[in-house]
Parts: C-alpha cells; structure tokens; sequence
C-alpha cells in the first residue's frame, strides 16, 4: 500500500564515556551519532527491507549531512527531510548514571526540528504512505504534531495502518493539548508499542489485564509490550499472549533499543511475516542495539540479524 513514514526529531546524539552526574566539568565524550527515536525507527526499517521513510527537519550543517547520509545509505528514503538553511541539527548530550537514569541537556525547541512543517513534500510523501508510525516524542514539537495529526488523517482514509510507540521523555514537556492528541492516536492505531508503565498510560487503566481490555475496546488489534532483558510479549484479543524471551548479551548503551525493536517489529508484519517471526527479529533488533555505544549503531539487515539470531542464545525465563 505504500511506504512506512514517521515523523519527526531528527538529531545527533553526543554521549559521556565514564558514568557519572551531569556536565558540570570538561569530559570526555563520544559521537556525534545520528539520533532520533523517529530516524532510528526508520533507519530500522529501512535496513530490514521495508520501504520507509523519514519525515523531518535538519540543519545546512554537519550534524544534518551525518544523518541524512546514514539514513540514505541505510536505504530509507529522505525526500521529505528539509534542510533548513538557519537553524542547526538538534542535538542531545547524555550521561548515564550508575542507577541507569540517565542526565540530558537537549537542543530541540531551537532546532530545526522545531521548525518541521508540512510541505509539498511533506504531502506527496504521505499521499502515498501505507503506515504511520507515531513517536510520543514527537508530540512534543507543535510543528511535528500538526504533522503527524494530519498524516495520521490521510494515511486512516486511504485504508493504511498506525503504530504507536508512546516514548514518553519526562525531559520534554507534554502539556493538555499533547495528552489529548496522544490519546486519540492512540484510538485510532492498529498496534501500539509500549514499555514498561507506558501500557497503562497509555491505556487509561492500571494494571496489564484492564490495560489491555480498554485498548482492544478502543479498536486497538495488537499490542507488542517490549519488557527489557525480559524481552517482549505481543498481546492481541482473543489470542494467548506470544512471548520472545530476550537475547543473553552485555548491555553497553541501552538507548535506541525501543526504537530498533519498533522498527523491526513494524517492517515485519508489513512484510506479513507472523507474530512470532517478527518479534524474534525485533528482540534481535533491540538486543544488538544495547550491546553498542550510539542508538542507532546497533540497527541491522536482515542477513545481520540472521547471523546474530543463529549465534545467540536467549536469557532463559
Ligand atoms: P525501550 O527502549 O522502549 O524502553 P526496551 O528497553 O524494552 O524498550 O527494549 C526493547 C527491546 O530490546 C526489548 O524488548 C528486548 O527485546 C531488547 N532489549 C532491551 N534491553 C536488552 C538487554 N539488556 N539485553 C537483551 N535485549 C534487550
């Protein structure tokens, strides 16, 4: 039905060698490496052989050529990216803290990312989109979330599907009107994709079994719950639950597994494979991203994830 789309920050990531508080002295650090809940789904996608496509914004510099070579290389179209002559690259500093929280200093809101609108681009692209998937992160970004909801229209009309990752980033602010919107995506989406106590969030009701009952009655076919070193449990009405146990490897850096699980998740079923199927290569997606420093180092082919599946053994329950 067309290409997988998903909109919003693109950026790069900057990230702490030694584990500690803050950036309150001289350290040492690593990257830049592309970032961007939204781009590192779609680099996933892309690399498994889904057709997919990035909708966003980066600057004339060379934080936005990075990202944009890595997407195109990676075979991800970026048609839609605009390149925005003044405004720079978002970028994102991170550091990991013993406990695993992590501290951030994001350059987002004056980026060009923040200035990410609809254009003829914009339109042509999701005029021919059979999937939208939506990152909560997004919804933080006025200009991105005007996008999304109109893509989100379009995309439901034509007869496409929607995902949603609910990424909720206490960092970046959500106020009344990106509750609701969120809510609403969430309403209309076929499979929804989240972690942790993003499921009752998300869903309005607290615990896993009214969770899942007020999404099914929301119209919501499929819920691919990502649980960590716990792996993953896809939820569907009617059906047992289907679990993946998580791959036995040494995390490093555990961002952008989420978004690598997503992007293997949803490039899978496009292709039609089972739910099983796609969640083994989506847990292979995530634990091989966890296993590198940078949050989309770790995104893999087909071939890639193959070879990493044949090799590793799982965590056992
Ligand atoms: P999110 O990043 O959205 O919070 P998770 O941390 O649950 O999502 O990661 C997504 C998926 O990546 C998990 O379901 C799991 O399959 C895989 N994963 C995450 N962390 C690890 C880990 N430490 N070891 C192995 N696999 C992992």
């Amino acid at each position: 039905l067309g290409p997988t789309i998903c909109v919003g920050e693109i950026l790069v990531e900057i990230m702490a060698t030694s584990v500690g508080e803050g950036f309150l002295a001289p350290m040492d650090l690593a990257g830049p490496y592309p970032s961007g809940a939204p781009a590192i789904f779609i680099d996933q996608c892309a690399k498994i052989g889904g057709s997919a496509a990035m909708i966003g914004a980066v600057g004339r510099d060379d934080f936005g050529r990075l990202n944009l070579d890595r997407l195109a290389a990676d075979g991800a179209d970026i048609s839609a990216i605009a390149v925005d002559p003044d405004y720079p690259t978002g970028s994102a500093f991170v550091r990991y803290r013993a406990d695993g929280a992590r501290d951030f200093v994001y350059n987002i809101a004056t980026s060009a990312a923040a200035r990410l609108g609809w254009t003829d681009r914009v339109a042509d692209l999701v005029g021919r989109a059979g999937h939208l998937h939506v990152m909560g992160s997004a919804l933080s970004m006025p200009g991105a979330a005007r996008v999304i909801e109109r893509a989100a229209e379009v995309v439901k009309r034509r007869g496409g599907t929607i995902s949603v990752d609910p990424n909720l980033r206490k960092e970046l602010a959500h106020d009344a009107a990106t509750g609701r919107l969120f809510s609403d995506l969430v309403g209309i989406c076929d499979l929804l994709l989240p972690s942790g106590d993003e499921l009752d969030h998300a869903a309005g009701a607290a615990g896993t079994d009214a969770a899942l009952a007020r999404l099914f009655d929301r119209g919501v076919k499929e819920v691919a719950l990502k649980q960590g070193r716990a792996g993953a449990t896809v939820f569907a009405p009617g059906c047992p639950p289907q679990h993946a146990p998580a791959f036995a490897v040494t995390e490093l850096d555990p961002t952008g597994a989420g978004d690598c699980f997503g992007g293997a998740y949803v490039a899978c079923r496009r292709l039609g494979m089972a739910v099983p199927v796609a969640l083994t290569y989506a847990t292979a997606a995530g634990a091989r991203t966890v296993m590198r420093r940078g949050p989309m180092e770790g995104a893999a082919t087909r071939a890639e994830l193959d070879a990493f599946i044949a090799a590793t053994p799982r965590i056992a329950p």
